[in-house]
């Protein structure tokens, strides 16, 4: 899963930063709210974790200009203590939901899991398919009950498919939520974590259609 996360204060940034990216996520950092505009024009994200007191444009400004595109994308605001008639405007702004600094990393994955969820239109908290069955907030993966280990890269990649059973996303697709800025792709990683996948899961839980993309297809293949 990419995220977007914009905030100013270079501390905590990046301390999200290494936290989400630690949970599995791919994460472009942002300090300021005409930056994260150009990466939303740019750049395809799960979800975005917006900082409200930003500078060059606000938070809230940002949140207008995006929902105004219709962009649907799930955003979670950050904001201060003691600035409910910010936090209202943010979420009349069209946040989806908020947490207020300080607060616990582990609160703000579990939220940003439950929001990608709701956005994929998913209310279990376990994605199951077939006999497969994948635990976005303890990251464990499992096929007939038995635990899978999988690296954080097959996880997400496992998780971006499963979120989205049916839809044949393109290599390409798949890169943008498996890597963040600066982080380097190698080449044909995409094919290599899908070979991975096959081998611990079964060779026909993914299928390739050759030149376009992979699927999970919603009726699950016999083995
Ligand atoms: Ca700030």
């Amino acid at each position: 899963m990419r995220i977007l996360l914009v905030e100013d204060d270079a501390l905590l940034g990046d301390g999200v930063r290494v936290g989400l990216k630690q949970a599995g996520f791919a994460v472009d950092w942002t300090q300021d709210g005409q930056a994260a505009k150009l990466a939303l024009e740019t750049e395809d994200y799960a979800l975005m974790v917006l900082d409200l007191g930003l500078p060059k444009l606000s938070g809230t400004d940002l949140l207008k200009w995006l929902r105004a595109r219709q962009l649907t994308m799930p955003v979670l605001i950050l904001t201060a203590r003691d600035t409910v008639a910010d936090r209202v405007a943010g979420l009349n702004a069209g946040a989806d939901d908020y947490l207020i600094k300080p607060f616990d990393l582990d609160e703000l994955i579990a939220r940003l899991n439950a929001l990608l969820r709701r956005s994929a239109g998913q209310v279990n908290l376990i994605l199951q398919h077939g006999d497969i069955a994948l635990t976005p907030s303890t990251h464990q993966v499992s096929k007939n009950g038995q635990a899978v280990a999988l690296s954080a890269r097959e996880f997400s990649l496992l998780h971006e498919l499963l979120l989205h059973v049916g839809r044949v996303q393109s290599r390409e697709q798949l890169e943008q939520h498996l890597y963040g800025w600066g982080e380097e792709v190698e080449s044909n990683s995409v094919e290599v974590h899908v070979h991975h996948l096959r081998k611990k899961l079964g060779s026909a839980l993914i299928r390739t259609l050759r030149g376009v993309g992979y699927v999970i297809d919603k009726d699950v293949a016999k083995p």
